[in-house]
């Protein structure tokens, strides 16, 4: 079986500024530190697999300017294959601001470029590194179709899907039915499936509706407390690993890279989300999406409570 991995999604450049708290609506505010870092939810999951051990090629479009030079090399830095990734001379590469308060949460605003220029025509030119692959990984921060085109291609292939249903919208059955593994967080699963997540029961009802729409296994996170794993015979919580919190931005991101990682390496299930459980809390740990994707050797190290 190939552990190659196949990742369709955003490139963005982050411009995060450290502030005592979020600012109100109309509210300007003195923040602290300014930072730019690599990120965009494909391109976070995609460096996220790829430290996490996989071998990765990303499918995505950043403009032709200084920041989607740097984002090139910092893939090609991380051995991310990047034969399909486009510079598009039409539109600028995407641009994300975001504000870090103190106590970890986050606040952000995309500009999504060229990500939202990404097009089935491009998912197509790149079939056969998404058809060898062992799992695809998706996002929604590039156009519904691009990834409608994405999903069917693999599922086509035999490929399994992994979607990261991130930002939160609603999704079309057609869809969703060739979803093997979904992993919203608890804002995406309530816009999602109309169920309040709230407590466990809430998160089993939410995964459980999911599942009645046709994906195979639902994995919903839970911050800090880990992961609602609901799928054949399984309805429970992996927990999570205790972290002092720095920056939640990404956790998700380096969850669904390194779960993609550990399915493509035929990981159970359970091994798998607590695998990955172990690479989003790491992630917290530091600043800056792509920054604080952990290594392989380090999510192993936590795995083994070093
Ligand atoms: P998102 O970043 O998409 O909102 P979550 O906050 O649910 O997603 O985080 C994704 C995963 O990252 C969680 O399931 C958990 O494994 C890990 N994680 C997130 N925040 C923490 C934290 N504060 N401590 C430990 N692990 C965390």
């Amino acid at each position: 079986m190939s552990h190659q991995i196949a990742v369709v999604g955003s490139s963005n450049t982050d411009m995060i500024i450290q502030s005592a708290r979020i600012p109100r609506p109309g509210e300007t505010i003195l923040g602290g530190e300014f930072t730019m870092a690599a990120g965009g939810k494909g391109a976070n999951q995609a460096v996220g697999a790829a430290r996490a051990g996989g071998q990765v090629t990303f499918i995505a479009r950043v403009g032709d300017d200084l920041f989607g030079k740097q984002a090139i090399e910092g893939f090609r830095g991380d051995g991310i294959n990047v034969d399909h990734v486009t510079r598009d001379t039409g539109a600028p590469s995407g641009v994300a601001l975001i504000v870090v308060a103190a106590d970890g949460e986050n606040s952000i605003v995309v500009a999504s470029g060229a990500n939202g220029r990404l097009s089935p025509a491009d998912v197509k030119k790149a079939r056969d590194a998404i058809a060898s692959a062992a799992v695809l990984l998706c996002q929604l921060e590039t156009p519904i179709e691009t990834v409608q085109a994405a999903v069917e291609t693999a599922s086509a292939a035999g490929v399994r899907v992994i979607l990261n249903p991130a930002p939160a919208r609603t999704l079309d059955d057609g869809l969703l039915k060739h979803v093997s593994v979904i992993t919203p967080n608890e804002t995406e699963a309530e816009l999602l499936t109309g169920v309040k997540v709230v407590d466990d029961a809430g998160a089993a009802r939410a995964a459980a509706h999911l599942r009645n729409r046709g994906v195979e296994i639902a994995l919903i996170t839970l911050g800090a407390r880990g992961t609602f794993v609901c799928a054949d015979g399984i309805s429970e919580i992996v927990p999570g690993f205790k972290v002092e919190p720095v920056d939640t931005t990404a956790a998700g991101d380096v969850f669904n890279g390194a779960l993609a990682v550990a399915l493509a390496e035929g990981k159970p299930l359970r091994d798998a989300v607590r695998f990955a459980n172990a690479a989003g809390a790491l992630s917290v740990t530091k600043l800056g999406a792509q920054p604080s994707a952990p290594k392989r050797a380090e999510i192993e190290a936590l795995l083994a409570g070093k």
